[in-house]
Order: C-alpha cells, then structure tokens, then sequence
C-alpha cells in the first residue's frame, strides 16, 4: 500500500496554556521538528513566534528554524506564509521564503490557499460569532503570482482547499502549469465552531473525495479545532496523507502530548492499518520536483 506523508501541523496560533509542548522559539520548533522526524514524520510546517507567543515574520527567526533543522533533519520543511490580516501584498507574505532562497535555504514547500474565505467562528452555545468579520483574501492574481515566484525559487506550492470551489482551482493550477502534477493538496476540515472548511466527518472529507476525480494530486487532510483520530480509516483506506498536530488542537486524548507523541500515535494507527509511513525521501520521491523556472 502506498506509503503515508505525515506532516505535523506544529504550533500555527496555538497556546502554551492549551498544551505547554506546543512550540514558539525558533529553539524549540527546531528541537520539536528533529524529535518529530524521528518519531514518523517527513514533512514539518510551522510558524515562526515570540517568546510570548506572538507571530513573528522576522526573516532571522526563519533561517534559525531551517537551518536549525536542515542541520540534523531531512524532513521537508513548509514555513507559512504568514501576515494575511494586516492587508500585506504577496511580496511582504513571501519576504522570509525570497530571503531564504536567495541565501541557498530555500524551503521545500510553502502554502498557497487557493481561494478567499470568510473565517469568523461561530459559537453555537451562544448563539454568537467569534470574530468581527475578517476575510482572508487570496485573489487569483496573487495566488498566480506568488506560484510564478515559487516556481523560480524551486520551491513546491501546496496548495491549501478549504472548501471545493478552492480544489477546483487547485486542480485548475496543476492544469496550468502555475503548480506540478503530485502537488500535496490539503483538503480543510473544521471542528464545528469553524465554519469555514467542510464539517470534520466523512461526508465532508467524501465530499473533497467526490470532486477531486483523478486530479493528479496526492492529497492530505487537515483537521482544524478537532483531533483526526476519528477520521483515519477513511484517510488510510483511501489513499490519502495526514497533517496535523498540536496547532490544530491540544490533542488531549493523548495526555499532554508532544508533536512527536501525536505523530507516534498516528503512526501506530497507520501501521496497523498497513500503511507505513514515508520516510523524507520518500516523500520527496511522491510529491514528484517543482517545475522548471518558467
Ligand atoms: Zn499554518
């Protein structure tokens, strides 16, 4: 069968004080990548923060991170893209990844949502959205500008579904040429406060499924707010790939689990299911190369 990429959704804007072990330095995301590598996983896509926990897009905190890892770790590295709320143009979003690149660290993936989304959270208890409107913008002619510039930095976009127009259009990249056939593909799934990817069950992953056809993409599963135990036989059973972690979600069926400690448990259910997990250079191999410079 083939053979599951794990990529561990590390910190995005999680907290300490929902899991301690949930990552910030660029000290401790480097320790926490390694230990994950090690555990299972072949691919790591974090967020640079502050010591308190805040974002960061210090362009310094990204080379400490990859090259922090590059230097005992093989596993493919996808930085955000980060600074989508404060109106930044595509160039500010991918000032850390062109600085990298240009200095021969390129990343080996970076994000590329395929589509513009409302992202208030709604909280059904009371009846109430958590949020005061935002919209997170991806206009095609950014999100074909920022392919053209990955394109020329070698490095792969994976390309980020959130609902199945957003898939639609990833597959309209891939027919394009703006994206490579194998493109890892991440079909979004909420928890239900998060009303923006298909609901956290099988209808909405078999909904992704449906439309997906025989794209030549290999695809994984994101599930927001919500652990995605529940959803892995499905996952397993039809071929797809896995990313998640703690910036998902505490994952406290597990504990106080590490990064490392959720990629074992999913490993263990992929094995037992006879899925063994890829290995870095096998998943390298899977997502196939970039295209050429155009
Ligand atoms: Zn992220």
């Amino acid at each position: 069968m083939k053979k599951l990429i794990i990529e561990v959704r590390m910190n995005e804007a999680a907290r300490k004080e929902a899991n301690p072990n949930v990552p910030y330095t660029p000290d401790e995301i480097v320790a926490d990548a390694i230990a994950c590598g090690e555990a299972g996983a072949s691919m790591v896509h974090f967020h640079a923060r502050n010591a308190d926990g805040s974002e960061s897009n210090a362009v310094d905190d990204y080379r400490r991170i990859v090259s922090g890892i590059r230097a005992r770790s093989d596993v493919l590295l996808h930085p955000t893209l980060g600074q989508f709320f404060d109106g930044s143009g595509p160039d500010q979003r991918m000032a850390h990844i062109e600085a990298l690149a240009r200095e021969g660290l390129a990343p080996d993936m970076a994000p590329l949502d395929t589509g513009s989304n409302n992202i208030d959270a709604f909280d059904w208890q009371a009846g109430e959205f958590i949020g005061d409107g935002a919209v997170y913008v991806n206009t095609g002619a950014n999100l074909r500008y920022m392919a053209g510039r990955l394109r020329e930095w070698g490095v792969r976009p994976q390309l980020v579904c959130w609902s199945v127009p957003n898939l639609r259009l990833a597959a309209a990249f891939i027919a394009a040429g703006l994206a490579p056939p194998s493109s890892f593909t991440t079909l979004v799934l909420s928890g239900e406060r998060a009303l923006v990817g298909h609901p956290a069950t099988e209808a909405g992953l078999r909904a992704y499924l449906d439309c997906m056809g025989d794209q030549p993409m290999e695809w994984g599963v994101l599930c927001g707010g919500q652990e995605i135990f529940s959803l892995m036989p499905m996952i397993l059973r039809e071929g797809g790939h896995i990313t998640a972690g703690l910036g998902d979600t505490p994952y406290a069926s597990l504990g106080q689990p590490t990064n490392a400690d959720v990629v074992r448990a999913i490993a263990a259910v992929a094995r037992e299911a006879g899925r063994e997990v890829a290995t870095p250079a096998e998943a390298r191999e899977m997502l196939g190369r970039q295209l050429q410079p155009a």
